[in-house]
């Protein structure tokens, strides 16, 4: 099946063709039609398995092939497709997208995020926009503000859904919801489908067909995936070894929290390995020019927090490494995921000491699977390890600490469900149905 054959105009296939892909993944072949068709739909679908493409192929056809409707009315150029992500580095790569995919048709798009200036985006909606992709929070600044007009909304997608409520957005988004027009389109993407996500999806979507691939990566299939065991005062020097010894020249290691990513990066420049950290400390401008020299290969090591990695594009990144396990499982999921995308190879390695053991059994549990195992001479695990020092005091801080916390992880939430819900059908490579 080609990208032209599922009803998509030569403009978009060429563009298509342009970034090189010669066939539809599989969520894209099932979503594709229905978005055309101007139906709702709901797709199971993490980042990695071409969604974007997805959502944003048909989306741009769409517009480009209608007039907007209240453009006569309004006299003034509508906006006419939102796109609502969890972070300002998935708006910016899915607006990037939009662009790519979009570059042989007439159509406008912008981003709109928090952490920068709000003056140019002000200025930049003066002008023609027809799909704004944006961040809940910024885009209620300008509601608020009254400098966007969100009334002539014909598509509404909300990326990452599962995501925009962990981190607590969902306020936000019903105010959005609120300030929609009743006729719309509306689709929903998310990896993972709590009783929230499900509750969300029910008001929102109408008949949605459902679209569900198979979680890529538990089945890891294209990704190699290694524990090794290790004390805890032992995995930069382990890190640094397996860097060395591998050759690995393009490594994106996770730290759970921000100064553990400073620290990492420190040790590694230390040891002459070329590295940067990426959390939500830095600024944007920062984040954005860290990860454009890493995607370009000027960096060998990006040592990143979830919050910051969350939604990062690099094709054929060859290596992950689990400096720490992730307190959420799911995120292991997520993080790996980061390697081995629509069809090319990567490695997955996790440093585990024995106070993440217990981690290591949770994760095992979710990918149904359990890992290879590992210990490398001169870099054995300690079995009387002290807990470690940040984890040491987690839920009952001592008197007068409680604001002591800026290690702490770079993520909000704290309700966050620790297991979340599962698509459906995941042991299917990919199925489409209308929902009852
Ligand atoms: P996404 O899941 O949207 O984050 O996409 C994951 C990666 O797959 C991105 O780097 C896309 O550029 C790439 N991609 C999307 N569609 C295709 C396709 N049909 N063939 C090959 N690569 C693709």
């Amino acid at each position: 099946m080609s990208f032209s054959n599922l009803g998509l105009s030569a403009e978009i296939v060429q563009a298509v063709a342009a970034k090189g892909y010669t066939e539809p993944t599989p969520i894209q072949l099932q979503a594709i039609p229905v978005i055309l068709a101007g139906g709702d739909l709901l797709g199971a679908a993490q980042t990695g398995t071409g969604k974007t493409a997805g959502f944003t192929l048909p989306i741009l056809q769409r517009l480009s092939t209608t007039v907007a409707p209240h453009k006569a009315a309004v006299n003034r150029w509508p906006i006419r497709a939102l796109i609502l992500t969890p972070t300002r580095e998935l708006a910016a790569q899915v607006e990037d997208s939009v662009q790519e995919y979009g570059k042989y048709v007439n159509l406008n798009s912008m981003t709109i995020f928090g952490g920068v200036n709000i003056t140019p985006q002000i200025r930049r909606l003066k002008s023609r926009v027809d799909i704004l992709v944006a961040t809940p929070g910024r885009l209620l600044d300008h509601v608020q503000q009254r400098t966007v007009d969100l009334s002539h909304i014909e598509i509404l997608v909300l990326d990452e859904a599962d995501r925009m409520l962990d981190m607590g957005f969902i306020r936000d988004i019903r105010r959005i919801l609120a300030l929609l027009p009743k006729q719309r389109q509306n689709l929903l993407f998310s990896a993972t489908f709590s009783n929230e996500i499900k509750s969300l999806a029910a008001t929102l979507l109408n008949n949605p067909a459902v679209v569900e691939v198979a979680r890529r990566n538990t089945s890891a299939e294209l990704i190699e995936q290694q524990v090794y065991r290790v004390a805890r005062t032992q995995k930069s020097a382990l890190l640094t070894h397996l860097i060395q010894q591998h050759n690995w020249y393009q490594v994106l290691v996770f730290t759970r929290t921000k100064h553990g990513a400073d620290r990492l990066a420190k040790h590694l420049l230390q040891n002459e390995i070329s590295a940067l950290a990426i959390h939500g400390n830095k600024s944007q401008s920062v984040r954005t020019k860290t990860l454009a020299k890493f995607k370009e290969g000027g960096v060998q090591v990006l040592v990143a927090t979830d919050i910051a990695a969350r939604g990062i594009d690099i094709n054929d990144l060859p290596q992950v490494v689990n400096f720490e396990l992730p307190d959420v499982p799911e995120d292991y999921v997520h993080r790996i995921g980061r390697t081995g995308r629509a069809g090319s190879s990567g490695g997955a390695m996790s440093l585990v000491c024995e106070e993440e053991v217990r981690l290591l059994k949770a994760i095992e549990r979710l990918i149904q699977r359990t890992l290879p195992q590992e210990i490398i001479k001169g870099f054995e695990p300690d079995p009387n390890e002290a807990p470690e020092p940040d984890r040491r005091n987690q839920g009952r801080p001592p008197r007068g600490q409680q604001q002591r916390r800026s290690d702490s992880r770079d993520s909000r939430p704290s309700s966050r469900p620790s297991t979340g819900g599962r698509p459906s059908a995941p042991s299917r490579s990919s199925s489409s149905r209308r929902s009852p």
